[in-house]
């Protein structure tokens, strides 16, 4: 599929509604959209799973209660879109390998340990963006920039 602007807001939105049965009714979703963001051209299908990766570990590291939330900014010529949730956070030790494939710390069966390693793919390989990880207990924040001109393939 070719890549076509989109208000990034409309994309976060749906993958929301996608998950609303997974969240668990101690979890609060705060929105915090940036008003001022223009429409940002990427492949809409691959980062609605980009989305969905991000928001499914926020969800499982917080178990029944806390704080999930879905943010955009314009950082300089990047669209930011900020996961963040106030689980346990990730140890500093396995902050090098998140990204592996196969790299997991949740049990047999429910984890594939390959959410990250194809967020990375699509955000740093198909769309020459970044993830970038700050995560210390009780705040974890996982940031994806896009840029806001076209992809080159
Ligand atoms: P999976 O979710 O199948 O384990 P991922 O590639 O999505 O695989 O994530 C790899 C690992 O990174 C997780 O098993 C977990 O240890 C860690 N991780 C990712 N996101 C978070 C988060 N928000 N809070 C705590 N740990 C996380
Ligand atoms: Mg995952």
């Amino acid at each position: 599929a070719p890549y076509r602007r989109v208000d990034l807001r409309e994309l976060l939105k749906s993958t929301l509604v996608m998950l609303k049965r997974k969240v668990p009714p101690g979890v609060r979703v705060v929105k915090d959209f940036a008003p001022d963001l223009p429409p940002v051209p990427v492949y809409a299908a691959e980062l609605n799973q980009v989305w969905t990766n991000l928001i499914v570990n926020a969800l499982d590291a917080m178990g029944d209660a806390g704080v999930l939330t879905v943010r955009t900014a314009r950082r300089g010529d990047h669209a930011l879109v900020e996961i963040g949730d106030t689980g346990p956070g990730i140890p500093e030790e396995n902050l090098p390998r998140i990204f592996t494939p196969f790299f997991t710390t949740k049990p047999v069966g429910e984890g594939t340990g390959l959410g990250l390693d194809i967020s990375w793919r699509i955000v740093v390989d198909r769309h020459r963006g970044d993830i970038r990880v700050e995560s210390r207990p009780g705040d974890t924040r996982v940031q994806v920039l896009l840029p806001l001109t076209e992809p080159a393939a």
